[in-house]
């Protein structure tokens, strides 16, 4: 097939856009964070391609255009070369799809193969073509060069090569990525239709460009937060592998405020601009970025501040003016790159698990130890998670202990609370504060209280079956459990199992400050009281005390919390407030149960103050609920 290029088609704006825009690219990447990945540098190369063919193209049309004869045959060399940069571009396209999509190796060889096939044979017919059949004639008062158009069957195979890959690879990338990259490449097959219809030539390697913005937009840009300078976490992953990766020492600062941890709940401005003001002002070349709401993160090198740990005393001094002036509750956690950290690219869950340990408006500087522990709360929640899976009530991790607690009326241990531990393989024991937190957090909450109730149920079912009198075992549910809609079903489902009738069993629930959840709250406890289940309101003392809301709900014990009972000890006015307390509920028809009874004294003191039930070390600490035994009476004993 011969083609002829008619000059008059052709103007160097399409291959000026191309190269304008690629500069403009690159500009970009120089002043954006962007992920330097191995699919970025294939895109960094395909931008190099088309700056240069773009250059060809317009340097090949103007030897044609120079009447210079004599320059005719380099021309053909120059379309050659123009050709090869093309078909380089494409070959960066499939290398570059496959980056992406992390194809599996041997179809990797495939599609390279092929494309390494395709560009051989496309510029080997090009080079013939450049040497046997390039001429350049005047036809109809216009100069035509003419050759052989090989090129379109390279274009057609690679476009083919490509569609098939992009067919392979559909369920491989996220839909709406697929969608961006089909409709660049359609407006692409328009404008190249287009110029076709109008004898033009000036758009081709602006056609190429196309899909080149998709990348960039889609893949590679990390947009800035405009107004505060940050950007996301994936980027704060990309930097920290970087830094990892080059042995380049950091620190990391982060920043927590409590009240922006929010959805809709903005950085009021003045805060923005303070934290600007920080992220600029007091270390070289530091990084701002933000991996949630009301949480940041700024990072830099040691090596561009050697003199950091004045540094960070500076801003730490400045901060603090901030805070005496805005007032918001804080928490600060500054550390050096952890290796092990940086590996597991984890400083992100890393910061949350050392913010669990904080109390609020403190700075912490994370050590080794916050490494060890950090591990050891992340193997916690596997295993949390394994349990919640698996869905085993006989799960054997989970161990029931229990600490008995002394009825003052008939002088027994006729009741018991169930404490909940966890016997993992490689900790050992595991106690409540170290792992009802995650569980509550991550949603494991629930299954682990079916685990523990049923376990409950069948000790309590076979000591009394045994003749011991054991009044009831209460068991402690955390509030968020309520949310569950199931929440009933599933506790009268297991107690039912055992064929236990509800009175064995209570239920600890703790204040919560939330109206909805109170109402919760008041709707699941009547539901359950039908069955006999008595309700206990746990840790009194310690939170709210909403008394016009505990009296709205139908709670049978209220349990003093340790706090009250150790400040009865400490004070007279402590003692006279809580002696008042537990007369009003008293004399409400509530029993009145003290926690944390440690020593003869304080059982004393809460006998006088009305106590119905006592427990603490005094009697026993919580043991397994096997061992429930040695503290009970039996029936044909008494
Ligand atoms: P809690 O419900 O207030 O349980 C009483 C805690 O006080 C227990 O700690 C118990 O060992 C401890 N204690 C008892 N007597 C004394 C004493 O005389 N002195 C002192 N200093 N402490 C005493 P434990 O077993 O570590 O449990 C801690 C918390 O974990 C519990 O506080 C409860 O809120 C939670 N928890 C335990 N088991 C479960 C469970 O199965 N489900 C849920 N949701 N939470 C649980
Ligand atoms: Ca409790
Ligand atoms: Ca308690």
């Amino acid at each position: 097939m011969n083609r002829h290029f008619n000059i008059s088609g052709y103007t160097p704006v399409g291959d000026l856009a191309v190269v304008s825009i690629c500069v403009v690219m690159i500009v970009l990447i120089i002043f954006s964070y962007v992920r330097k990945t191995r699919s970025f540098r294939i895109f960094l190369g395909i931008i190099g391609l088309l700056i240069l063919a773009a250059n060809v193209d317009v340097a090949f049309y103007s030897i044609l255009s120079a009447d210079r004869p004599e320059l005719h045959s380099l021309a053909g060399g120059m379309h050659c070369a123009f050709h090869g940069l093309l078909y380089l571009v494409f070959l960066c396209y499939v290398a570059y799809i496959l980056e992406v999509t992390r194809l599996d190796r041997r179809r990797r060889r495939i599609y390279m193969a092929l494309s390494l096939g395709i560009f051989a044979v496309g510029m080997a017919l090009d080079a013939l073509d450049a040497v046997n059949g390039v001429k350049l004639r005047v036809v109809g008062g216009s100069l035509e060069f003419q050759g052989r158009d090989v090129f379109m069957y390279g274009y057609l195979a690679f476009v083919g090569l490509i569609a098939v890959l992009m067919f392979q690879v559909r369920n491989r990338l996220y839909k709406r990525v697929m969608l961006g990259f089909y409709g660049t490449m359609a407006v692409s097959f328009i404008i190249l239709v287009m110029q076709a219809r109008f004898g033009q030539t000036s758009f081709t390697v602006l056609t190429f460009l196309y899909p080149v913005i998709a990348m960039f937009y889609i893949l590679h840009s990390s947009p800035y937060d405009a107004r505060l300078g940050t950007i996301d976490s994936r980027a704060l992953e990309d930097m920290v592998r970087l830094n990892y990766e080059n042995n380049i020492e950091f620190v990391f600062m982060s920043l927590y405020l409590r009240d922006f941890d929010e959805e809709g709940k903005p950085l009021p401005e003045e805060v923005q601009a303070a934290v600007r003001r920080f992220s600029v002002s007091f270390f070289k070349g530091a990084t701002l970025f933000q991996p949630g709401k009301g949480h940041m993160i700024l990072l830099y090198t040691k090596r561009r501040n050697p003199d950091y740990e004045k540094r960070i005393q500076r801003i730490m001094e400045a901060f603090d003016q901030e805070y005496q002036r805005l007032g918001y509750e804080y928490k600060i956690v500054i550390g050096e790159s952890i290796g092990e950290i940086s590996r597991k690219n984890e400083y992100v869950s890393f910061i949350h698990n050392v913010h669990r340990g904080m109390a609020p408006n403190t700075v912490y500087r994370v050590g080794e130890k916050d490494v060890e522990w950090f591990n050891r709360q992340e193997y916690i929640l596997k295993q949390l998670e394994d349990i919640y899976v698996k869905g085993d009530l006989d799960d054997p991790r989970v161990l029931v202990y229990c600490q008995p607690v002394f009825n003052t009326r008939n002088g027994r241990f006729d009741t018991a609370e169930a404490l909940m531990r966890l016997e993992l393989e490689q900790t050992g024991m595991v106690y409540p504060d170290q792992f009802i937190p995650l569980a509550e957090q991550n949603g494991y909450i629930h299954m682990l209280t079916e685990i523990i109730l049923h376990k409950t149920c069948k000790a309590v079912k076979a000591l009394i079956g045994e003749g011991y009198i054991l009044s009831r075992v209460s068991v402690n549910v955390s509030a968020i459990e309520l949310k569950e809609n199931a929440f009933c079903d599933d506790i009268i489902r297991i107690i039912h199992r055992s064929s236990l009738s509800g009175e064995s069993i209570a239920i600890e629930l703790t204040e919560s400050r939330n109206e909805s959840d109170f109402m919760l709250m008041r709707d699941k406890i009547a539901e359950l009281k039908e069955l006999g289940i008595k309700f206990y309101l746990d840790d009194f003392g310690t939170g709210y005390s909403n008394m016009e809301r505990i009296m709205a709900l139908p709670f049978d014990i209220i349990k003093f919390d340790r706090s009250l009972v150790t400040a009865s000890g400490d004070s007279e006015r402590s003692r006279q407030i809580v002696g008042a307390l537990a007369n009003m509920f008293s004399d409400m028809n509530y029993s009145v149960l003290y926690e944390g009874v440690e020593k003869d004294s304080d059982e004393a003191m809460c006998r006088n103050m009305r106590a119905t039930y006592l427990q603490g070390y005094k009697y026993s600490r919580p043991v397994p609920i096997e061992k429930l035994r040695e503290y009970l009476d039996r029936g044909d004993a008494a």
